[in-house]
């Protein structure tokens, strides 16, 4: 069954997809794609996309969920008979319900090539369609057990009894060697999976990445208003949980502080404890550059200046204030255990504890932390 799809929510209600584009007021106009049929879906396309002119004609593509490749007519696509591995490209991500596979755009370059010409019909802005190979591709897919309803109990992972059927969800792409330290460089959930939270999963994971990588790191610049929506959607979340210590990194950062001058929880005027954040701690918690950490700091009030630096400190009953005024919800869409890479870079793991307790060191002699 064709499922049609004309526009997806593109609301930005905060959850995140909607960063991803809105629906424009001017579809396509004729002699551009206006509906693609991929996988069990026809989805109405919202922009223009550098196809060759020749498969514009019919103003419809045909294309095949596992290798991207677009054919002009139904029937090619039923005689089509992929060979293609899918997925394709080293999982690094998944739970009971999506994985996410990194494909190398140097190894994969008419697949990556496909999936920007696709992007581009849901996308305003400028995607990539030039040096393909210096960039990683993150292909999110939404798991079902074959011959499940979408509603049946969640598929099994991968080597547990039943095949997966994978459906395509969106990506995320990310320059491998990016000088103003971008951790993502293009995002898109396809329309008739808005509205389900696979934007924000995204985003969180392009910076549980880069927490991996020993660094910090944020979109490439500008956003559209759509995006920054979203970001400070997520910018909000990630760090009230860093400042509340609910993220698994930021438990054992205080643990490992605790006892520590600069970073002991200090009893205020009114007895209630207050703990003391600077803003490249949080960065490196968060994996989110000082720079959009400290926006958000500033955003929600919550910046302070403590012997010159720019810090946080606060009461986590404050915090609480706060996410409740705000209205931020907490939850992490991810599984934190379903991350499936390595830290490369041990120096910058925060669950490394000697590093912490070097860190702290360095805290107390007030050399640390330059913002
Ligand atoms: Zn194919």
């Amino acid at each position: 069954m064709v499922k049609s799809s004309d526009g997806g929510d593109g609301d930005g209600d905060g959850d995140g997809d909607g960063a991803l584009g809105q629906v424009p007021s001017d579809a396509p106009a004729g002699g551009e794609i206006r509906r693609i049929v991929l996988g069990n879906y026809s989805i109405a396309a919202w922009y223009a996309s550098p196809y060759p002119e020749e498969y514009k004609l019919g103003g419809e593509l045909y294309i095949c969920q596992r290798c991207l490749k677009y054919m002009r007519h139904r029937q090619t696509l039923d005689g089509h008979r992929c060979e293609d591995p899918f997925p394709r490209g080293r999982l690094v991500y998944e739970d009971t319900a999506v994985a996410l596979y990194e494909v190398d755009g140097k190894e994969h370059t008419l697949y990556c090539q496909n999936m920007c010409l696709l992007s581009k019909l849901f996308l305003d802005q400028k995607t990539i369609f030039y040096d393909i190979g210096g960039f990683l591709f993150y292909i999110l897919l939404a798991k079902q057990a074959w011959g499940l309803g979408a509603q049946a109990a969640p598929p099994p992972r991968r080597g547990e009894g039943a095949p997966i059927e994978y459906t395509f969800v969106g990506y995320f792409s990310k320059e491998k060697a990016s000088v103003e330290g971008n951790n993502l460089a293009c995002i898109l959930v396809l329309p008739p999976f808005r509205g389900q939270s696979y934007g924000q999963l995204l985003i969180e994971l392009s910076y549980e990445l880069t927490k991996l990588e020993g660094t910090t790191g944020g979109p490439e610049q500008p956003l559209s208003s759509q995006g920054f929506h979203s970001y400070r959607s997520y910018w909000r979340r990630a760090i009230a949980q860093a400042l509340l210590g609910t993220l698994p990194a930021a438990e054992r950062y205080l643990q490992s502080t605790r006892g520590c001058g600069k970073h002991r929880a200090q009893p205020d005027k009114d007895g209630a404890e207050r703990r003391i954040f600077s803003l490249s701690r949080l960065a490196r918690l968060t994996g989110i550059r000082t720079e959009d950490v400290m926006f958000t700091l500033e955003d929600l009030g919550l910046l302070e200046s403590w012997c010159g630096r720019h810090t946080v400190c606060i009461a986590d009953e404050s915090i609480r204030q706060v996410v409740a005024d705000r209205r931020i919800a907490l939850g992490m869409r991810m599984d934190p255990d379903g991350l499936l890479v390595e830290s490369s870079d041990m120096s910058g793991d925060l669950s490394d504890s000697s590093a912490d307790t070097a860190d702290s060191g360095a805290s107390t002699s007030g050399d640390d932390d330059s913002d």
